[in-house]
């Protein structure tokens, strides 16, 4: 029996009422009387962290991120914080963690829930069962090459330029990240690039292919042209298991692949690290994809399935509770299956709850599941 040491950080509006469904979770697991448990501290982010102490996120904040076993993060953000400056704006403390954590792996699952099958945009015959995980590599690329700036030449004409850079460093980690997923997956990575147009397609298409053939020969790779990946994502989505693809056409298919499968209020996330040379853990952070909410937030509706679902991400690749991931995920499909649904995924027929009947629903599910 191990313990996991939790930071919450739930932010600022709706993060803090879905986190605390995850703190309902977290409670009754190590009320469970056996199998592992978890030590939780908490600390403020974002447009809290500057109430409080007047930057987006603290040094100690950051140490504690440092020493947990996972970061679960809600969301930071909202108007009251529009005017503060630019380098304690709410996303600053994310972005802090994205950085001083190293979390070089975006993993966006893409998983359709039979029960909301019929609010996708996509016929149903083509989303039900869905189930890809989209790996973006998150810290390199275009998003921050330099140069990048917005020039004045000398015939007054302005000149907008933006770097993609890659190194095969930075190819073969986010590599070996799809290809240990898909082992625990369907085994399949396709690996999405521009090679016919870019030269960073080239080594990226070049460096899949070395690790695959050096390490991971045994799940099946594909390369694919990043624009033809997003017409498939539409075609036949499920064709994919695992998509492994750079920052900036990460960003556009992981939305494209999440927009299949319903609401913002869904839709979780994981960001990993680099396994530690010592230990071979990882620096992990959990959150949902979507923001603060301030239009609902403090009311009550906010979907906590999207932060219980980055919570059964953080049971099975930080803690290694890979039987009790698959119970979190479980408990939300039948709560689905059984009517519930809070406003952003309400349809005719069904029940609509708020926030904490949803996550108390799901909890009693959890419950019946491990009786
Ligand atoms: P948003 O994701 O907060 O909300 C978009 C819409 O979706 C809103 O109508 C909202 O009510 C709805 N929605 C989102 N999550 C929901 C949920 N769990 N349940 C029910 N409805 C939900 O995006 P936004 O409105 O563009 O941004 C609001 C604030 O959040 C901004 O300050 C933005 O900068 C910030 N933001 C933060 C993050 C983050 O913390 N990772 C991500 C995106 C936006």
């Amino acid at each position: 029996m191990a313990t996991h040491s939790l930071l919450l950080l739930p932010g600022d509006g709706i993060g803090v009422e879905t986190i605390a469904e995850v703190e309902r979770l977290i409670v009754f697991f190590n009320a469970r009387g056996s199998g592992d448990t978890f030590v939780i501290d908490r600390d403020v982010v974002g447009g809290a962290a500057y109430d409080a102490h007047g930057v987006a996120i603290t040094d100690a904040a950051m140490a504690k991120a440092q020493q947990a076993d996972a970061v679960m993060f809600g969301a930071v953000g909202g108007p009251k914080w529009d005017k503060v400056a630019y380098e304690h704006r709410p996303e600053a403390g994310l972005l802090r963690l994205r950085k001083d954590l190293d979390l070089f792996a975006n993993l966006r699952p893409a998983i359709c829930y039979p029960a909301l099958a019929d609010a996708s945009s996509l016929k149903r015959e083509l989303v039900e069962g869905l189930d890809i995980m989209i790996v973006r590599e998150l810290t390199g690329g275009v998003y921050f090459g330099e140069p990048k700036e917005i020039v004045t030449l000398e015939n007054g004409e302005r000149r907008a330029v933006d770097t993609q850079i890659y190194t095969s460093r930075e190819i073969e980690r986010i590599a070996k990240v799809a290809f240990d997923l898909a082992r625990k997956r369907g085994n399949k990575v396709h690996s999405a690039e521009k090679r016919n147009v870019m030269k960073t397609g080239v080594l990226w298409n070049q460096v899949v292919s070395e690790v695959h053939k050096s390490y991971a020969p045994d799940v099946v790779l594909e390369h694919i042209l990043a624009d033809n990946c997003a017409m498939q994502l539409i075609r036949n989505p499920k064709q994919f298991d695992v998509i492994v693809t750079d920052n900036l056409f990460g960003d556009v298919l992981s939305d494209e692949a999440a927009m299949m499968t319903g609401s913002l209020g869904m839709l979780p996330s994981a960001s990993l690290g680099a396994p530690n040379a010592k230990t071979g853990k990882r620096k992990t952070l959990y959150e949902p994809v979507h923001g603060s909410a301030p239009d609902i937030a403090g009311k009550g509706l906010a979907n906590p399935i999207a932060t219980i679902a980055s919570f059964a991400m953080a049971l099975r690749y930080s803690c290694d509770m890979l039987a009790e991931a698959d119970l979190v995920d479980t408990a939300i499909a039948r709560v689905l299956d059984k009517g519930l649904r809070t406003g952003d995924i309400m349809q005719p027929g069904m029940r609509q709850v708020g926030t904490t009947e949803m996550g108390q629903a799901i909890e009693t599910e959890l419950r019946a599941l491990m009786a």
